[in-house]
């Protein structure tokens, strides 16, 4: 019984007392006949006439008037209790708020806590929120989750989040594959998603030779079987049409001169290992020594057992000449690998040049406008603009190595590793085309691409990629009301976080006032879009997401990757003329888990999937969705003033968002944040490790005095966990990162510094729970930015 129900049940047995005293003259009256009355009624009137009655009616006034008096003196201290109680410690008992309890306990809750309540004499081991707030909010989750990914990817609420919202969405995809009614109402875009998704399920070849041989004839052969009169530039263009990037990426993305068009954009292209870091170690490049496994890379021999698979589906003989060539383009991979920025500390930025430039410096070992020919309806002039994002000094290592590469065995090679990681790609989009006990080459690929063993969040992940318009507008007719409620709910969240935002950059200190307006403007305009892109409502976009879905009779493993190619060109081809507003970057997919901030379009982005589980919820208190999407929103507003974000102007173009003393102030503030993380253990120094945890720092302060401003439900505590707003605010921020892995992923700090991090500095959090200063989560010493 809650402590609501308690008091109302002790008010309603309070009133039965009092009615109960009058109780046998009222039942008398209402259970007697009334020959019984008649009689009772004679010997009343005689009772009533005698003095014994007068006297003992004095008496019983008294008595009355004792029972009342006392009855009114504990029945207005005990409202007086009650209206104190309902104002210091009352409990909300409404369905939201047992909802939110819910909520909470579903990640907060650790299994001791579950036991000891059960079972007192079992000890809540669960640490003291002062002493170690990430172990407090996740230690419940660390042990209840259920992992759903094999191999080495990271698990944590958000692929929780996600799994679960797979889940929902596989369900209203099979309803309507079962239901021809249903199938037959849907728009053209939406049964293609459909379909996509069917045909991705259904696909489950066992043996990849037969498509593996289908790709060997349109690649013209592969190592020793090679026919060498294609040119290097023609095969590049034909595995971009079966979506495998190698040697570099060239894709169409905003122009950051000119937000208003796209421009060709060169990048690195992902190794074949997936990330850079792990082609770190030096290599020996000495083809017998990779071949021995002596090469200095020990991951290399994943690639090599790869490549010995690859000739197997293909019914190739392995000959001397087929190793040799094989470890000549795992050696390019390798090469190429080692070019990145990362690997060198390059500080420049993405430099401009034109097609005639690049051409005229690759010189005869690459021909970049025979390259560019193959890909644009419109052909493109020698002073077309490209930018090359990862700048200058990556560009000249990369065509010093194609240059080495400038004789026909070189151009042997490189054709050689492109088509290699084409087979690698293929098999990888397949989803599971083979299955071994213990993963060696292509299955250890596999895992590190796709890390799931769902076959369904498989398909769904491609289906968002390929069929992405017609798979939202799908979820909005299916998940209707409940999916537009969250949206409005995360656009009043949005906007009053970005209120707060912009108040905090108003009075802040650190901004120079000769800096103020442009940054107050840029807080003002940045696009916040959620979860459905504009253009997933627009039938000309949904009508051209149609045009691309060819040739359906092709099997899964092709007809995926020959749509993601067509979606490719058709960006490439379009890159001249004006940019949709309502289209989505091409970095961003509605279907990720990620929120994203675009410097160039001055945007950021939720996909649907956080609209519909965990971060936003309309129908919870407040709190719940302030720790999420306001925590978010001021997390990605952050980077438009970090190092990165202050190249970018009020609007996002290209130019010095500051003039002033702003970025000598920031970077000041910003070496407290690079001792505290250090202290916690963070050992990466770069701006970018350092900008995402000041980001989140910034983002818990807006997101908390937004939510202050909206709290719906005053001081009450939620039902079964003795818990205020003010800690709950807290508790659905923490529960957020709570995750398994111990690793880092990308720029960002590891989970646990995500909560401990910000919370050590945050006044209000200490407040909350009472934490003397110097404990572990009060820090004396606290850091803030603006
Ligand atoms: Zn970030």
């Amino acid at each position: 019984m809650t402590k609501d129900m308690r008091r109302r049940g002790l008010l309603t047995f309070l009133w039965n007392q009092d009615a109960d005293d009058f109780a046998p003259l009222v039942a008398y009256s209402n259970s007697t006949s009334p020959e019984e009355t008649t009689a009772l009624k004679v010997t009343e009137d005689a009772y009533q006439s005698s003095r014994f009655y007068t006297i003992r009616c004095t008496r019983k006034r008294l008595l009355l008037f004792s029972i009342v008096f006392l009855s009114l003196l504990v029945l207005s201290s005990l409202l007086t209790a009650a209206i104190f109680n309902h104002i210091l410690l009352n409990t909300c008992t409404t369905p939201s708020c047992i909802a939110a309890s819910g909520a909470l306990r579903r990640s907060a809750e650790s299994s001791a806590a579950t036991l000891h309540r059960i079972n007192p004499e079992i000890a809540d081991d669960r640490p003291a929120p002062c002493d170690d707030f990430y172990e407090y909010v996740c230690a419940g989750w660390m042990e209840n989750t259920v992992k759903r990914t094999k191999g080495p990817a990271e698990w944590n609420a958000i692929h929780e989040t996600a799994f679960r919202a797979f889940d929902r969405i596989e369900h209203v995809l099979t309803q309507i594959m079962q239901s021809p009614p249903l199938l037959k109402e849907l728009t053209n875009s939406q049964r293609d998603a459909v379909n996509t998704y069917q045909k991705c399920m259904a696909d489950n070849v066992e043996d990849a030779a037969a498509v593996f041989a289908y790709v060997d004839k349109e690649v013209g052969g592969w190592i020793t079987t090679a026919t060498n009169d294609m040119r290097l530039e023609d095969v590049l263009v034909g595995s971009y049409r079966m979506n495998a990037i190698s040697v570099f990426a060239i894709a169409a993305v905003v122009n950051p001169k000119d937000n208003t068009h796209a421009a060709l954009t060169i990048e690195e292209a992902v190794p074949i290992l997936g990330t850079v870091a792990h082609y770190a170690a030096p290599v020996e490049y000495d083809v017998d020594l990779l071949l021995a496994g002596k090469a200095g890379n020990p991951l290399l021999n994943i690639l090599k057992t790869t490549g010995y698979e690859v000739a197997g589906m293909l019914g190739m003989e392995i000959t001397k000449e087929f190793e040799i060539g094989l470890a000549h383009a795992i050696l390019f991979d390798t090469k190429l690998a080692r070019i990145s920025p990362l690997l060198h500390g390059d500080s420049d930025m993405q430099m401009e040049t034109t097609l005639g430039d690049l051409r005229q410096m690759a010189g005869s070992s690459f021909d970049f406008y025979h390259f560019l020919r193959g890909f644009m309806a419109v052909p493109s002039s020698l002073s077309t603009k490209i930018i090359v994002a990862p700048g200058r000094a990556w560009l000249y290592r990369l065509l010093d190595l194609l240059k080495t590469y400038d004789n026909p065995e070189g151009q042997t090679i490189i054709k050689d590793y492109i088509k290699f990681k084409q087979f690698i790609m293929l098999y990888i989009h397949s989803g599971k085309l083979t299955v071994h006990k213990s993963p060696e080459g292509l299955e250890i690929l596999d895992l590190l691409y796709n890390g799931n063993t769902d076959r369904n969040v498989f398909c769904l992940k491609r289906v968002g990629m390929s069929n992405q318009l017609g798979l939202v507008s799908l979820l909005e007719r299916f998940f209707g009301v409940r999916l537009q409620e969250n949206i409005k709910y995360a656009k009043e969240i949005v906007e009053a976080t970005r209120k707060e935002y912009i108040d905090t950059l108003r009075t802040s200190a650190v901004v120079d006032n000769r800096d103020r307006p442009a940054m107050i403007e840029k807080a003002e305009n940045i696009r916040i879009r959620l979860g459905i892109p504009e253009a997933s409502r627009d039938v000309m976009a949904l009508n051209r997401e149609s045009e691309l879905m060819i040739n359906e009779s092709m099997p899964w493993t092709i007809f995926f990757p020959n749509v993601m190619g067509n979606i490719h060109f058709n960006k490439m081809s379009r890159v001249h003329e004006p940019l949709n507003p309502d289209e989505w970057p091409a970095d961003t997919n509605p279907f990720n888990v990620n929120v994203h901030y675009n410097f160039e379009s001055n945007s950021i982005l939720f996909p649907i999937l956080m609209m519909l589980d965990q971060f936003v919820d309309s129908t919870l208190p407040s709190f719940y969705s302030y720790g999420g999407v306001g925590v978010f929103v001021g997390h990605e507003m952050s980077h438009g003033f970090d190092f990165k974000g202050r190249l970018h102007g009020p609007t996002g173009l290209d130019q010095n968002l500051t003039v002033g003393e702003t970025s000598r102030n920031y970077e000041e503030k910003q070496k407290c944040f690079q001792a505290q993380y250090k202290n916690l253990g963070e050992m990466r120094t770069e701006d970018a490790v350092l900008s995402e945890n000041i980001a989140d720092n910034i983002a818990i302060g807006v997101a908390h005095k937004a939510w202050r401003k909206n709290n719906d439900l005053g001081k009450t505590l939620l039902p079964g966990l003795g818990l205020d707003p003010e800690k709950a605010f807290f508790v659905a921020y923490a529960q957020n990162w709570c995750a398994l892995s111990k690793a880092t992923s990308g720029t960002h700090s590891v989970e646990k510094l995500r909560v401990l991090g910000p919370l050590q500095n945050s006044a209000a959090f200490s407040e909350a729970f009472s934490c003397p200063v110097g404990s572990f989560m009060n820090p004396a010493k606290k850091c803030s930015l603006w």
